[in-house]
């Protein structure tokens, strides 16, 4: 299976840098987004980032623009990578019409972050190609893809998104297809308890934040970490752990919930457990 041109579904933050990285590769990418104005505004964000790697050494934003063209609507191609907001439904829609606009030989792949894999394969005709493929946020810093295998992914699907990963210049790491896999089924209940520490008075955002960095040398603190990942994402991951797995250890703190329905999302939104400019 080779992917020479990929369409993106999402030009959110992870959305972008998904564009970014699979166009630095050398594909060629489309890049769609359902809401008025999303596209363009991942461009500049993908510009934005080109350009501090530049400084660093990268290659020419310019030419890495060039292979990334917006699209009005889902275009055909190689590989769908779906990046769009973290709920079922609309994913399943998107995995459904994806399944009638891409080739019969193209591979669909999700970037969720706890979203059954096999729930979107089955909005398809083709369960065997379609596949989870997780990346981390940043996308072009973060090396890590977590490929989860859906019931019926093919070991040809499987090992096909590994090889690409693995081309990406990320390091493949597969995964059952069970709530959370295995990345946010660690991380989330961390960030889950760390807005029940702060939901407790234990400790103000700064303290637990520094505790996490330099006591467990881990490069940012969970609530600084929720804010970048965004508190609606995290909320959503909780409710699959939760729902999916039936330990209601899972439920999400009641203080992650009033912040998004304030508003209060994170980095995106400019205002979560910190402000940001
Ligand atoms: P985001 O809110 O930044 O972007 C989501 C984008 O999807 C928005 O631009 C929105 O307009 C678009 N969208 C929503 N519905 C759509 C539809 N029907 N068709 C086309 N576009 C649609 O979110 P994000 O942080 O980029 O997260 C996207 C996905 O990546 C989620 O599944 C999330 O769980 C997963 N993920 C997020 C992170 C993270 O750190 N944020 C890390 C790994 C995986």
């Amino acid at each position: 299976m080779e992917f020479e041109h990929v369409l993106v579904v999402g030009a959110g933050q992870m959305g972008g840098g998904i564009a970014q990285v699979v166009a630095a590769s050398g594909r060629r990418v489309s890049l769609h987004d359902a809401a008025p104005g999303a596209v363009e505004r991942g461009i500049d964000a993908i510009r934005k980032s080109l350009t501090k790697l530049a400084e660093k050494g990268g290659e020419d934003p310019d030419e890495v623009l060039s292979r990334i063209a917006p699209a009005d609507d889902l275009v055909a191609a190689d590989l769908m990578i779906e990046a769009i907001v973290e709920n079922a439904d609309v994913k399943r829609a998107i995995f459904g019409r994806a399944d009638e606009v891409l080739p019969a030989t193209a591979v669909l792949a999700s970037n969720t972050s706890s979203i059954p894999i096999t729930l979107l394969a089955a909005a398809t005709s083709r369960p065997e190609r379609v596949i989870g493929m997780h990346f981390f946020n940043p996308v072009p810093v973060l090396k890590l893809v977590e490929v989860i295998r859906g019931l019926e992914t093919s070991d040809e699907t499987t090992a096909a998104i590994s090889a690409l990963a693995r081309d990406l210049g990320k390091t493949p790491a597969e995964a059952r297809d069970l709530p959370g896999f295995v990345s946010n089924r660690i991380l989330m209940p961390f960030i889950n308890e760390a807005a029940y520490v702060l939901l407790e008075g234990v400790a103000d955002p700064e303290a637990i934040d520094t505790i996490a960095k330099l006591g467990f040398a881990h490069p940012m603190g969970p609530l600084a970490l929720a804010d970048l990942i965004g508190l609606d994402t995290c909320v959503a991951i909780m409710e699959v752990l939760h729902e999916g797995l039936g330990n209601p250890k899972y439920a999400p703190c009641p203080l992650l919930r009033q912040y998004v329905q304030a508003g209060r999302l994170g980095r995106k939104s400019g205002r979560g457990f910190y402000t940001y400019a």
